[in-house]
């Protein structure tokens, strides 16, 4: 067992990787897809096809529409039959491109073999420039763009580069299943990262409950063709993938309040960006393919599966193809049981970060009438942010927001550990993710404010001058 962890908080829920043994299944194409331009971090991505147009897989349709922005590519060839918005799981109107699917032809120029290429370019731009192109985003959860993330600002020198195969979401299985599939692709896209980063050593995270995982990437890395590339096990502990509790584990460096991981020489990447990344660059493959996990305390072992997914397919095609939504689901949810979203909209479609369909019975979801705040503190204990969540909950409730500030609601990382953790079943998820909202959206109204002041003082001084 890894004693190799976070220092502050965490919590110890079962895994319940109840569908880890299954291998990945490719899912067949649907009749038509809908694939939204907002499935990265940052401004959606401007449509440049026209309803009629034929499309092929892997061709743009969206171009990014800011530097914090990504492409979007068809996942299917088809004719387009409309855009416009259409709601996403949260039941938000969100621009989306419906095509319907006619055959499956590719792209010009993408190497659809199984081949493993293992020569590495060795310009630096060229990778970039592919990883942008192929529309790359992070696949932990955020969906950062991970060119803009393989790029330091000025002054900044990555001194690791950490992938994380944590996948420490209770029931999550996609990360596992590339890591034992995809093993080698997922090591050269670490290469082609640390050749990027300026050779900086990459360490390969791998939480311990999934010891097949460390032996088959240790077995890759054996060959001795890719140095710099270690994997360290670690403590099965949530929130053991979370980016800040990474970088401690690893590197025992802490990222301050309002800082970034490169601040302290880390970048960290998902081991399912890596795979993309690797597909962007030695297959010129663009991100229109990702893993998740159906999976749930209400299905039995038959209807468990690891899924090979075409972005833009409906999660109620999935959910059908899979044998239907079981009796017994009082929730079903995108993402893990302790950070996923519940999916208020069954027909919306998947993106590139989806990872799962989780169904969770009522016995699981927690759901209990929420008691008083009885002032034990085991959702401090917990936080691995060091915050109060009870004094959160507290000063948001009083609308108090330089008291949210002053606790630090903005370093909120929304890992549910004080919601886990809470014997009155107070939702205090739910309250630190508003006092999270609000206290950000103070903070950032705050510093424009301060800019607007300088840039007019600044303005006044050089009229002095002229005068
Ligand atoms: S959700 Fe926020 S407040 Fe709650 S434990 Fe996680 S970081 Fe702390
Ligand atoms: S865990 Fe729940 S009951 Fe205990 S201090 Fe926190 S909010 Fe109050």
């Amino acid at each position: 067992m890894s004693k190799v962890t976070f220092s502050i908080g965490g919590v110890h829920p079962a895994d319940a990787k109840i569908a880890r043994a299954h291998a990945t299944e490719v899912l067949p194409l649907p009749p038509t897809v809908w694939i939204s331009m907002a499935q990265h971090l940052g401004a959606p991505a401007t449509p440049v096809v026209a309803v009629g147009d034929k499309v092929k897989a892997g061709q743009v349709i969206g171009e990014p529409a800011g530097f914090i922005s990504a492409f979007v590519h068809s996942s299917v060839s088809g004719t387009v039959k409309s855009i416009g918005p259409r709601k996403d799981i949260a039941g938000n109107p969100v621009n989306h491109i419906e095509i319907e699917v006619e055959g499956d032809e590719w792209a010009e120029g993408i190497d659809l073999s199984t081949d493993i290429v293992r020569e590495i370019p060795s310009d630096r731009q060229f990778i970039l420039d592919r990883i942008k192109a192929n529309g790359v985003v992070g696949l932990g959860g955020a969906t950062f763009p991970t060119h803009v993330k393989l790029s330091p600002p000025p002054g900044k020198v990555a001194e690791c580069l950490i992938l994380n195969g944590a996948e420490c979401e209770p029931y999550l299985t996609s990360d596992f299943r590339i890591l034992l599939e995809r093993t080698e692709e997922i090591v050269i896209g670490a290469a082609i990262m640390r050749r990027v980063l300026g050779d900086c050593p990459c360490v390969i995270g791998i939480e311990d409950n999934k010891p097949e995982a460390i032996a088959a990437v240790r077995e890759v890395l054996a060959s001795g063709s890719y140095e710099g590339i270690s994997v360290l096990p670690l403590k099965k502990m949530y929130p053991q993938g979370g980016e800040k509790q990474l970088i401690d584990a690893v590197m025992h460096r802490q990222v301050r309040s309002g800082g970034l991981p490169i601040d302290v020489g880390a970048v960290v990447q998902n081991v399912a960006t890596s795979l993309a990344v690797y597909e962007a660059v030695q297959k010129n493959k663009p991100l229109v393919t990702n893993v998740l996990t159906v999976t749930g305390d209400c299905l039995d072992d038959a209807h468990l599966h690891n899924y090979l997914f075409r972005i833009g397919m409906p999660l109620s095609y999935i959910a059908q193809y899979a044998g239907g939504v079981p009796e017994g689901a009082a929730k079903i949810i995108s993402g893990g049981p302790m950070m996923g979203k519940a999916i208020a909209n069954l027909d919306a479609t998947t993106v590139k970060g989806s990872s799962s369909l989780l169904y969770l019975s009522e016995k699981a979801t927690r759901r209990h009438e929420a008691g008083y705040c009885i002032r034990c503190g085991r959702c401090a204990d917990a936080c691995p942010m060091g915050l109060e969540p009870f004094l959160l909950n507290r000063l948001y409730k009083a609308d108090d927001l330089d008291g949210l500030i002053a606790a630090s609601a903005q370093d909120c990382i929304e890992c549910g550990c004080c919601l886990y953790s809470c014997p009155a079943y107070i939702p205090l998820l739910d309250f630190v993710r508003q006092a999270k909202g609000r206290a950000m959206g103070e903070l950032r109204a705050r510093a424009a404010a301060a800019k607007a002041a300088a840039e007019a003082a600044k303005a006044s001084s050089s009229d002095n001058d002229k005068k």
